[in-house]
């Protein structure tokens, strides 16, 4: 299933814990080049250790900095003149009720996870349509589908990632552009450890001790959606455990 990977060149926003590492190493072992952006960059060093990957490949990044995801995107540039696939997958879930007036997690939640995703869109973008071809794999959610009581704000951020993918898909069919929304249930990750409001944080270690799946399953979702020939475009893939709701 890793047909069309080799040398494929790949950049991975929050490749430093999760989906984004696990994407990382079955994308190496599959032989794609890789760049690899977090802000916690031990983290990363031991991961590129981990799967052969050079110190270059790393760029410090926080993406709520439209210049700092520019500068990760330039990298893959730089060391390789193209870039073939974003994956805009950094983003955080500090779940709480509206009610608590968490703002400063609103304003996070917002600033990560949909305006990382635009700014690694407008890095991409004009290099992949002078190419006249790419791939953007943002992540969503099943919260991107559904909203529950805590939710509100996540959820709200990942249904605009599906829409902002949605109209992306639209405009980029004149260059040959394949978009690609990524939406899993509970898999197991640091992710929860963002949850810090009092009662709902336990509440989803509970759950996510209960139903997450691992992370291998978002690593081979990447890989089925990149590998399909260049004239099947992969729209979305939302999956969650067996056990979810
Ligand atoms: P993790 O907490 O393990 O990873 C999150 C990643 O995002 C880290 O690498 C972190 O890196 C990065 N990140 C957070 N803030 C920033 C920032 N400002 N700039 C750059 N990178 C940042 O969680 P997951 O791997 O689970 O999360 C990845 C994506 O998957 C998220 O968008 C999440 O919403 C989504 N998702 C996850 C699900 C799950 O159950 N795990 C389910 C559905 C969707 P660093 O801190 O080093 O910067």
């Amino acid at each position: 299933m890793t047909e069309g990977i080799e040398n494929k060149v790949v950049v991975i926003t929050g490749a430093s814990s999760g989906l984004g590492a696990e994407a990382a190493r079955h994308l190496a072992k599959a032989g794609a080049k890789l760049v690899l952006g977090a802000r916690r960059m031990d983290r990363m060093t031991a991961l590129a250790e981990e799967i052969g990957l050079s110190q270059d490949a790393l760029v410090k990044t926080d993406v709520t900095d439209r210049t700092q995801v520019q500068a990760l995107v330039d990298r893959a540039i730089s060391l390789h003149g193209r870039v073939d696939v974003m994956i805009n997958n950094a983003g955080l879930m500090p779940l709480s009720p509206l009610e608590m007036l968490r703002y400063d997690e609103w304003d996070q939640m917002i600033d990560v996870n949909i305006k990382g995703v635009l700014y690694g869109i407008g890095a991409a973008l004009p290099h992949m349509k002078e190419q006249q071809s790419g791939q953007i794999i943002n992540v969503s959610s099943v919260a991107g589908h559904s909203v529950g009581p805590g939710s509100a704000v996540y959820s709200g951020t990942k249904f605009a990632v599906r829409a902002i993918s949605e109209g992306l898909r639209k405009e980029v069919k004149p260059y040959g552009i394949r978009t690609t929304i990524l939406s899993p249930g509970a898999v197991d990750t640091e992710l929860p450890s963002s949850v810090a409001a009092e009662g709902v944080s336990e509440r989803v270690a509970g759950f996510y001790k209960d139903h997450a799946i691992s992370a291998d399953s978002f690593a081979r979702c990447v890989i089925f959606a990149m590998s399909q020939p260049e004239d099947v475009d992969i729209n979305e893939i939302l999956y969650r455990p067996t056990r979810q709701e």
